[in-house]
């Protein structure tokens, strides 16, 4: 194949690009700017992403979604960030969405997809981190303990995003002691928390302040009574379920990288052909053109190996390797992006009116969630190169 055409990487879902670009387009870098200004959650974009059915793109057509392959879904998450907007207010819905799907009960789907693809109810938050286990998940020391037809929860979450916007929770607990598992990653179980019903009634949830508009959270979890028939799967099993929806989450988030990579690009490219300094275009000096070249290079080699996960994750091969790959190639190929665009930008980077600062803080989170580097290289090490696990 020649090289041009193994290059070509925006050619697959013409139609949702083009229908998600002018979605886009009534979403300009004013109203991002207002609502960081105000730490408010874009009702808006969620609204008309919702209405478009993009949202419910993974859920399928027998619970009145779209049904679409996940590469689909990456393209819509790239096309969002490529024209500037975030899709971190409401992306989670589309993973969260699969554990219900792969893993509740026919009553569950019933009850909740129909509504979710709908817009009626959000799935938009998860619990799994916590303060003092971070990425050592099987660590975590929230504790559901049965009490008749509940389950009573306690314990403590950290960084659980758009939780105070999302009518449901998935909320990964501990319902066997750790001393009492064979395995560590037994024990743990799923549970659908009712936010609706759950805030206020041992469930408190505080906002934490952070250096992008992200709407992230902490719970704190004291009696929280949570239906027996809300446990998703088998109890003792929700690990493996979370896992499962782990390479689907990292593959959507490599499309998000890499729209903010194509963000970057073209936004630096279209300002260093018309800035002119010492009499002619900065884009003229290779001192701003090679790092966007260099950059530009990068994307496009993580965009392949975002495309060979996706095609793996719906074919239904193992794609741990693959999609882990790209969620480390993207989120870094972004960032190089990001800067290479900053420094484009002199200092009018810094002017929050070009945007180009606002895309830059969050275009920095890919490297550290929804898992960092480390960990992503950790898993490598021990998983494809068969090294000694390092912890
Ligand atoms: C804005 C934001 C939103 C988030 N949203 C959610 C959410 O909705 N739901 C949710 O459950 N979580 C969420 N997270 C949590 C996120 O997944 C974690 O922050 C992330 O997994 C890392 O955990 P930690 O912050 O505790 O870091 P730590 O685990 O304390 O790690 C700190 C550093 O040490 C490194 N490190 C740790 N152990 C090793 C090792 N063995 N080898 C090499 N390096 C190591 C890590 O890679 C990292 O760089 C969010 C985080 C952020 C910042």
């Amino acid at each position: 194949m020649p090289f041009a055409m193994l290059m070509d990487t925006a050619i697959d879902y013409p139609e949702i690009r083009e229908q998600v670009t002018r979605l886009c387009a009534g979403f300009p870098g004013s109203y991002w700017r207002d609502l960081e200004a105000r730490s408010a959650y874009p009702e808006a974009f969620v609204k008309a992403l919702t209405e478009s059915g993009y949202l419910a793109a993974l859920i399928p057509e027998a619970f009145g979604g779209a049904g679409l392959p996940l590469r689909a879904a990456a393209v819509i998450l790239e096309t969002i960030h490529a024209r500037g907007c975030s899709a971190a207010a409401c992306h989670a819905q589309m993973y969260t969405m699969g554990t219900l799907l792969r893993h509740g009960s026919p009553s569950q789907k019933k009850r909740y997809l129909p509504a979710i693809a709908e817009g009626e109810l959000r799935l938009q938050a998860f619990g799994v981190t916590e303060p003092d286990s971070g990425s050592d998940t099987l660590s975590l020391r929230t504790r559901a303990v049965r009490d008749g037809d509940h389950f009573v929860v306690t314990g403590q979450k950290i960084w659980t995003s758009r939780a105070r916007y999302s009518d449901l929770l998935l909320l990964l607990v501990r319902t066997t002691p750790l001393e009492d598992c064979k395995k560590r990653s037994d024990g743990l179980t799923v549970l659908l928390v009712d936010l609706r019903e759950a805030e206020g009634q041992g469930l408190e949830i505080r906002p934490i302040e952070t250096m992008i508009n992200h709407q992230t959270t902490e719970l704190f979890i004291d009696g929280l009574k949570v239906p027996a028939e809300n446990v998703i799967g088998e109890v003792g099993r929700g690990f493996r379920y979370i896992l499962d929806g782990m390479n689907a989450e990292r593959i959507l988030l490599a499309g998000e990288a890499l729209g903010d990579g194509r963000y970057f690009i073209e936004r630096a490219v279209d300002y260093a052909k018309e800035r002119k300094v010492f009499g002619r275009p900065i884009g003229q000096n290779q001192g701003i053109q090679f790092p966007l070249a260099r950059a530009r290079v990068h994307l496009d080699a993580a965009d392949l190996v975002a495309r060979q996960a996706a095609a793996s994750f719906d074919a239904g091969e193992p794609c741990g390797p693959a999609a882990n790959s790209a969620k480390l190639l993207t989120s870094e190929a972004a960032w190089a992006a990001a800067e290479a665009c900053f420094q484009t930008f002199g200092g009018f980077a810094f002017a929050k009116d070009y945007d180009i600062e606002r895309k830059w803080r969050e275009c920095r989170l890919f490297q550290t969630a929804p898992v960092s580097t480390n960990m992503v290289l950790a898993y490598i090490a021990q998983t494809v190169l068969g090294l000694p696990r390092a912890y």
